[in-house]
């Protein structure tokens, strides 16, 4: 396929004096599974800078805001640099020789008196394919058990099992460039905003070419993906089956089945039907069941069965649900019925949250897969993927999945566990479960580029990885494209790369088969085994569409200068095109008949509805800045300028109905545990349910971890955990007081009942509250800071009986420190604030603005900021969008240089132009 040329390299991108850069090395974003090109140079004083590489075909020069901000993670600060063991005073740092013996011989032991179902494997979609091969490797083929899982498990398994189940391989049947073509694209539980924003960027750019083309999103929350769209179903949680059983029955009610393609490649059709007609072929039950309007079910169901190029993407909303590989099932229906698939601009598409999620996938990385996608549970495939290996042992049957993992491990049947990459303390669900069972288990190894995390604190064995710009190997993206990701920077301390300490441990474990010189030749072994019996004609093939045999035979430099190439490359002809032929063009699907499978997807309700005690639906999900658990992106100060603190969304009628009001702080419970947040409104909430990130953990926060709440109901097929459907209640946090702190220097967030803890450029800044009155506030905040200078000016405002403080910390006339008190949590502008620490010497009129808690200068205080790359607040765009008459947001854009350069910020600055231009009108 052509791709239209509409996404074009950026409008800026930061580079380096080339005097003091090194050469630029083309890599791989770490982040979400778009899998952004990234350049990459080193200055001489070790500073990295980034900006998109034009040649990628997955980006095209531009990368959202967390990539552009890459430079600033990949300091030292909090860095594992050495193996740590457990002793009876903590964890002490040990050779690699005794920690690798500690972890080789501990598991050995289990594995001799247990039995291979002792031990277990627990990693991560962030790990590279060869780290991941390696891994499973060593677990399913020589310790001879299938328990290794991945957090992977918690984002996309049930669309794994969704395709297993209808196409008979785990196939994304969808390339970006089709999204190019498309006339109608439907987003299904997806931010792609937020959460792979060069995908919506792409979407974005495409219709500002092709303004007729349609977009339809499909979602619980009006999320800034919403902005864009023709169309927003704002479905009540977890009926999306309902909606597509709906649709699937409109399809047949309108003529829109394509039923010689039903014919000639499919099976299951009438059962399907059958079971979509129960409720399905009543549109206005539907409509009911999902909470919307029936006009616009039938806008959105008109729209599907008219346009021949629909691609329906979906992602976390659709996987994270008790019922989400029905879900995935019930779209890819709809698209077997009308034929839509294996064709341009067309096909069900499934965008992974990970950036290496995909490449897992491929190297079985999941409990209940063989590599090469190969099954587990057939005797063949275990006999191709053993003779592979020359392997000793093999698994016989399915592992434990993730929350199956941590619960034998609570109950004492895995006895040693190695967790790379991943930190469940904080990402499983019932996550305070999790806890119990690391504190209980007999061998806790942990892989890990950070010292401190709230996984790490449990490990007897801490083994230092390799971060971004450090590890060497390749990546999967959501459409199969296979990137290289580069070192470029020195491994730091005694890091070592994850597959090389995986073979390590291996070898001291007895086994041979681990011996590789390089990730080069760990991925030759992973491509041959893909391309292993797999050719059509032999009476031993077992035929897979995922093939990348045509990569076999690379030494170093040529694995080095691999481009990126999207798969199957079956033969080295292929290996010389970036781009494969659409997947599944041919209409032949892996099942022995070649036949697609339609699914009946009997509908279901979540397991755990809401009752009087637990009145609320609780959502879970990502922020546009911040990444997981916050161990990379929580270094970033451009990141945190966007949202620095853990939130709870709610509707404003529920706020008052419960008794918490925006700004002030809020506790939820739910069956399984509590965390606390600020409370706010601008999410786009319906009745009923609240939205809280995931990102926030123990190193960031006092109690802001939602895994702990979260319940640990899954999907009866893939296994996947239920995030986005918990039942909740919500009540009032009550606290004496609210401040905050900036400090150069690092300050304890004693005595407070509540913190959260922000980077910031030249300051850390803590968010606090409080329960017992400060009764001396100048005392603390000179405690607070260590302020022994006598030499120091002190600004100290005090309204006693309004129990309002301010005070700043001043040396040698710069800001050292400033803090804030009020027993209301508004509070002065913490954008403001921040700009006086950029300052060598503080300006009388700030010096004034302090006392005051306000800035004095006209437009000092930018407001909240909503374009990180160019540091715009909310206060300076609406007032550009008042005093210019903006309309759009181009225009804003040449006024202030916001929405130009990543283009995160776009759609939040389209509904700001939005909200403005009704309250000027008013
Ligand atoms: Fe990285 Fe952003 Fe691209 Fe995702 S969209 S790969 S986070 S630059």
């Amino acid at each position: 396929m052509n791709v239209v040329p509409i996404f074009s390299a950026p409008v800026l991108t930061k580079s380096v004096p080339t005097s003091t850069a090194s050469a630029v090395t083309s890599t791989t974003c770490p982040y979400c599974g778009v899998g952004c090109g990234v350049q990459a140079s080193v200055a001489s004083d070790g500073t990295v800078t980034v900006a998109g590489d034009p040649a990628h075909p997955s980006n095209f020069g531009r990368l959202c805001v967390k990539g552009s901000a890459l430079g600033e993670t990949v300091g030292l600060e909090g860095r594992l640099l050495h193996p740590m063991q457990r002793t009876d005073d903590g964890l002490q740092r040990v050779s690699w020789d005794t920690a690798l013996e500690t972890a080789a011989g501990g598991l050995r032991r289990i594995i001799d008196t247990h039995g291979p179902d002792a031990v277990a494997l627990y990693v991560s979609g962030q790990l590279l394919t060869e780290d991941y091969y390696v891994a499973n490797k060593l677990m399913k083929g020589y310790v001879g058990s299938a328990n290794i899982d991945t957090n992977s498990r918690l984002c996309m398994s049930s669309a794994v099992a969704g395709h297993k189940r209808a196409f008979g391989e785990d196939l994304v049947p969808v390339s970006y460039a089709d999204l190019e073509v498309a006339d109608l694209i439907v987003l299904v539980g997806s931010n792609t905003a937020w959460c792979h924003p060069i995908l919506f960027q792409r979407i974005a750019k495409m219709r500002e070419a092709r303004p007729s083309a349609r977009l339809v999103v499909i979602d619980p929350r009006r999320t800034a993906t919403c902005e864009l769209a023709d169309v927003h179903l704002p479905i009540k949680a977890g009926t999306d089956v309902w909606l597509f059983n709906g649709l699937l029955s409109y399809l047949t009610r309108s003529g829109a089945v394509d039923t010689a393609f039903v014919d000639a490649h499919t099976a299951g059709w009438k059962d399907a039907l059958a079971a979509a007609d129960v409720d399905g072929s009543d549109p206005a039950k539907i409509a009911r069941m999902c909470e919307i309007d029936l006009d616009v079910l039938l806008d959105f169901y008109r729209m599907f069965a008219d346009t021949d190029r629909t691609i329906t993407a979906f992602s976390q909303g659709v996987n994270q649900s008790s019922a989400g590989t029905d879900k995935v099932n019930a779209i890819i229906n709809c698209h077997l019925a009308t034929g839509r698939i294996g064709r341009p601009g067309a096909g069900p598409f499934s965008i992974t949250g990970q950036p290496n999620a995909m490449g897992g996938r491929e190297v079985g990385g999941l409990a209940n897969m063989l590599a090469a996608h190969l099954d587990l549970d057939k005797a063949d495939h275990r006999d191709l993927v053993q003779t592979f290996w020359s392997s000793p042992a093999m698994a016989s049957r399915p592992g434990l999945k993730a929350v199956d993992l941590f619960h034998a491990i609570e109950a004492g049947t895995v006895k040693a566990v190695w967790i790379i990459a991943t930190n469940p303390v904080v990402s499983l669900p019932d996550a305070d479960q999790v806890k119990r069972a690391l504190a209980t288990c007999e061998l806790v190894i942990v892989s890990d580029i950070m010292a401190e995390t709230d996984t790490s604190a449990f490990a007897d064995v801490l083994l230092p990885a390799l971060g971004w710009g450090e590890k060497d190997g390749t990546v999967t993206s959501s459409e199969r494209r296979v990137s290289r990701q580069r070192a470029f920077l020195p491994a730091p301390g005694e890091a070592r790369a994850d597959w090389q300490v995986l073979c390590d441990v291996a070898t001291r474990m007895g086994y041979d088969g681990f011996d590789f010189a390089g990730p080069h030749e760990i991925f030759d072994e992973h491509v041959r085994l893909t391309g292993y019996r797999n050719e059509v004609e032999s009476p031993q093939a077992i035929r897979r569409v995922l093939n990348l045999n045509g990569l076999s035979g690379m030494g170093a430099a040529q694995f080095d200068a691999l481009a990126p190439v999207q798969w199957p490359v079956p033969t080295a002809r292929d290996a010389g095109s970036a781009d494969a032929p659409p997947v599944l063009a041919d209409h032949v699907f892996s099942f022995p008949d070649g036949r697609a499978r339609f699914v009946p997807t009997p509908p279901r309700a979540p397991q755990h509805p809401v009752d009087d005690a637990y009145p609320l639906t609780l959502n879970t999900g990502r922020v546009r800045d911040q990444w997981h658990t916050m161990t990379r992106t929580g270094k970033s100060a451009t990141l945190a300028s966007h949202i620095a603190e853990a939130f709870i969304d709610i509707h404003p009628q529920d706020a008052l109905r419960y008794g918490v009001r925006e700004g002030g702080l809020a506790r939820i419970e739910s069956r399984w545990g509590a965390m606390v947040a600020r409370v706010q409104h601008g999410g786009g909430m319906t009745r009923g349910s609240v939205f809280v990130p995931i990102h926030w953990n123990d190193q960031f926060a006092s109690d802001a971890r939602i895994g702990a709440v979260v319940n640990p109901v899954v999907d009866p097929v893939s296994g996947e955990p239920e995030f986005k459907h918990t039942p909740v209640r919500i009540e009032d946090f009550p606290v004496a007081w609210y401040g905050f702190v900036l400090s150069r220097a690092a300050v304890a967030p004693d005595p407070a009942a509540h913190w959260t803890r922000i980077q910031g450029k030249q300051f850390t800044r803590l968010e606090l509250a409080g329960r017992a009155v400060l009764e001396d506030p100048r005392a603390w905040a000179r405690a607070l800071f260590g302020a022994t200078d006598p030499e120091a000016d002190w600004l100290d405002y005090r309204d006693q009986a309004g129990g309002v403080y301010r005070a700043a910390y001043v040396v040698d006339d710069r800001i050292e420190a400033c803090v804030f008190l009020s027993p209301r949590p508004s509070l002065p502008s913490r954008a403001w604030l921040a700009t006086l620490f950029d300052q060598d010497v503080l300006a009388d009129i700030d010096r004034i603005g302090l006392l005051a808690g306000q800035a004095m200068t006209p437009g000092a205080d930018v407001g909240p900021i909503v374009c990180s790359c160019f540091g715009v607040g909310r206060t300076t765009l609406r007032n550009a969008i008042v005093d210019g008459g903006l309309t759009t947001p181009a225009q804003v854009t040449a006024c202030l240089k916001a929405g130009g350069n990543c283009g995160s910020c776009v759609p939040e600055i389209k509904k700001l132009i939005h909200e403005t231009r009704i309250e000027v009108a008013a």
